[in-house]
């Protein structure tokens, strides 16, 4: 705890320093019409993308393959918030080690510093199992239907910052929302068509519990929420019975995570004469690498849930 506490105020800090002392970097917001965004996850960089076409420009600081739950601030990300006009990020405790920087360098910048996905009606959001009493799980864009909800957020973040082309955001908006509405449903569709015992997700870091309550699929991960502490011994035990128990025939690994805790579970698994296959790759956390379907957050959900459903035994639904 210190250790971090000292990180954040060294960086702010530094933060200051820069914008006190070097007149060479003088933030650009609003120099050239382009609102300058930075983005934490890739998620919310591509909806950002989106929802601004050409009016914005997304600088996104945990790219592929990084791991949102552990990622601390490096140098660059100072000059990326120097020239932000808007900050946003996904909250709910994702971006543990972040959360507080962002928001101090937003309010002595006076730059929008916006968790886009906490304007989700704590209602709809899941506890985090470990996290603490009053903390929620913050792995909420495996639910599409609430990640609607970031695109709105940032839809109106964008408007409010740049309120000369709300139409244009605002039409972007509505056009990428029934994407995610098609998407949604095609989701629903898909899983259902996993036969009834079958329909069991199992992974090794506990990112999919919305996305399982979304599309009516059973969720269980040795790991827990955060990927700060691996999974004990004994946690695989309990998910090789989990495993044994219920036949489930194919695990999944998850791009951003390494693969050892699902080869324990295989290797588990078959030692009690029970074989379950590699069911495939997931982004659960990261999106896959630019220009890949797996590297839009449309395509990330569209994979999983193709991934999920050849491997469980069920036939992927005509997509919209
Ligand atoms: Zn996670």
């Amino acid at each position: 705890m210190i250790s971090r506490k000292l990180l954040v105020g060294a960086f702010v800090a530094l933060s200051f320093l820069l914008v006190a002392c070097t007149s060479s970097v003088e933030p650009t917001n609003n120099d050239d019409g382009i609102l300058d965004v930075v983005a934490t996850i890739g998620q919310i960089q591509d909806v950002t993308e989106n929802i601004g076409g050409d009016l914005v420009d997304v600088t996104v600081l945990m790219g592929q393959g990084v791991d949102p739950h552990l990622y601390v601030p490096i140098e660059s990300d100072l000059e990326a918030f120097q020239n932000a006009d808007v900050i946003l990020y996904s909250g709910i405790n994702l971006e543990a080690q972040m959360i507080d920087v962002m928001n101090q360098i937003g309010e002595s910048r006076g730059v929008p510093t916006v968790a886009v996905a906490e304007t989700i009606p704590q209602a709809q959001l899941l506890d985090y199992a470990g996290g603490g009493p009053g903390t929620s799980d913050p792995h909420v864009w495996g639910d599409v239907a609430l990640w609607s909800f970031a695109a709105e957020s940032i839809r109106d973040t964008l408007v409010a910052a740049d309120p000369d082309n709300a139409e244009i955001y605002n039409a972007n908006y509505d056009a990428y929302k029934s994407d995610l509405d098609a998407l949604h449903g095609w989701a629903i569709e898909s899983i259902a068509s996993i036969p009834d015992g079958q329909r069991k997700l199992v992974t090794a870091h506990d990112a999919f519990q919305y996305f399982g309550k979304a599309y009516n699929i059973e969720v269980f991960a040795p790991q827990g929420i955060s990927t700060a502490a691996e999974a004990s011994v004994a946690d695989i035990q309990t998910a090789v019975d989990y495993i044994v128990t219920n036949d489930v025939p194919a695990i999944f690994f998850e791009s951003a995570i390494p693969i050892d805790t699902v080869e324990a579970m295989i290797e588990g698994a078959s030692a009690r004469e029970h074989s379950v296959e590699l069911g495939g790759e997931l982004f659960a956390d990261t999106m896959g690498e630019p220009g890949t379907l797996e590297g839009t957050y449309l395509g990330m959900i569209e994979h999983n849930v193709t991934v999920i459903v050849e491997a469980l035994g069920g036939t992927v639904a005509q997509l919209p």
